[in-house]
């Protein structure tokens, strides 16, 4: 036997695909503690690994335990690892995934494996059985990912190292077909060799994907909270006011257009005073979403305090910025539909409430040497001149 393939041979290659796969989901084991409960699928993903490494003794373990355990049982377990990777799979990108009917596949390729291991021993038939069904597997698991594709590295890292799960695992079927399997497992032929290699390495790279994804899941989600605001789901102050620094930033350079907004809801101390709190909450993740509808993509909608709104509006020259302002007045003025206002909140009161109005200033870019404070302080001024001239109405800053 030459070096290189003592080196390689298939019981050593098994074990530390295993013992690599076991680490990671330790890995992932340990994410899991400090990621929050809507990154689902974490828990399927540290299952996998864990299983696979459980099949990996078993394999190892050939000639030291009986066939039926070491060839039924460990085929059987690798093959529930993969559909532990494929649901958590699932359950991360947010479908319902169940591990139920690929359970009873797995059963029935038990059986399967059991008839051609102990009634007609034939071992090109049990591996065409058993890489027919993980070839299945990878092909439904790279779909998965194809219908959710995003240019996402975590993503792409995952759909190739399945497509070549998919086409190793349907080579090593062809080649089982072809007369090329050998007598078992554990021949030392090349191409066994060659295939444990790939399917250690793409199983690894699979929890590193796993890994990947989650970890960016997970910035995208604290990335979210930090710039949003929970309660209405405007931008947080900080966030709308970084827009608007940026945004007067691009003003000064290119003599662009910009317009800020500040809105302020009347009376809204008597909504809560009427209806209660809850019902105040309610109103304003009402009204934010009203004025996200008008605003679309032309603008931003930051929550500056309490009921106090900065609507950012680049591109807007006075007039523009009025027109906006007017088209938010009027949505917020509409009543509200009873439907949405009880699936959208904790609505304490069967009827909804009248809407509140709001008042609006404007405070346009004036041009050069302008600060993001004289704009604020100019649409506070000609909020305060809106309520002081009786409300449900837009100002412009002088
Ligand atoms: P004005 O027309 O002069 O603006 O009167 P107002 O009552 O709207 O103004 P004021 O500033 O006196 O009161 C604002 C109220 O908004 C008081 C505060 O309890 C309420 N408020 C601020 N944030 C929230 C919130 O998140 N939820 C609820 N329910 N109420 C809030
Ligand atoms: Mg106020
Ligand atoms: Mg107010």
């Amino acid at each position: 036997m030459s070096e290189t393939a003592s080196v390689l041979d298939p019981r050593s290659i098994i074990l530390v695909a295993g013992v690599m796969g076991l680490m990671m989901a330790f890995v992932i084991f340990f994410l899991r503690r400090s990621y929050p409960a809507s990154v689902g699928g974490l828990r399927e993903w540290t299952l996998g690994p864990v299983l696979s490494f459980g099949s990996t003794l078993l394999f190892a373990a050939r000639g030291f335990v009986p066939d039926f355990v070491s060839i039924v049982v460990a085929n059987m377990v690798l093959f529930q690892a993969c559909i532990y990777h494929y649901v958590g799979s699932q359950r991360f990108l947010g479908d319902s995934g169940s591990t139920r009917q690929w359970t009873v596949l797995n059963l029935l390729l038990g059986v399967g494996l059991f008839w051609f291991m102990a009634v007609h021993p034939n071992y090109p038939a049990r591996l065409i059985l058993f890489t027919g069904a993980v070839t299945l597997m990878f092909v439904m698991h790279t779909r998965l990912y194809m219908r959710h594709s995003s240019d996402d590295l975590g993503m792409r890292l995952m759909t190739g190292v399945l497509v070549a799960q998919a086409v190793v695992a349907g080579l090593r079927g062809i080649s089982a077909v072809a007369g090329l399997a050998g007598h078992g497992i554990m021949d030392n032929a090349w191409l066994q060799s060659g295939y444990l290699v790939m399917y250690s390495l793409t199983a690894l790279f699979l929890t590193i994907g796993a890994v990947v994804l989650a970890s960016d899941r997970m910035r995208a989600e604290f990335e979210f909270m930090a710039t949003h605001d929970t309660l209405t789901g405007a931008l947080t102050r900080r966030a709308i006011l970084n827009l608007c620094e940026q945004e007067l930033d691009r003003c000064q350079r290119t003599g662009s257009d910009m317009a800020l907004l500040m809105i302020d809801i009347d009376h809204f101390k008597l909504v809560n005073d009427t209806y209660g709190h809850l019902v105040g909450d309610a109103v304003l993740r009402l009204a934010v979403a009203r004025m996200q509808r008008v605003l679309g993509e032309g603008g931003h909608l930051g929550r500056y305090g309490g009921e106090e709104f900065l609507a950012l509006l680049p591109g807007s020259g006075g007039a523009r910025a009025e027109h906006t302002a007017e088209q938010l007045r009027n949505a917020l003025l509409q009543p509200f539909d009873a439907d949405t206002y009880l699936a959208s909140t904790w609505a304490t009161s069967p009827k909804p409430p009248t809407p509140p109005t709001a008042s609006f200033g404007i405070a346009s870019h004036r041009g050069e040497g302008e600060t993001l404070d004289h704009m604020l302080l100019r649409a506070d001024t000609a909020v305060y001149r809106s309520k002081a001239l009786g409300r449900n109405r837009v100002e412009h800053a002088g």
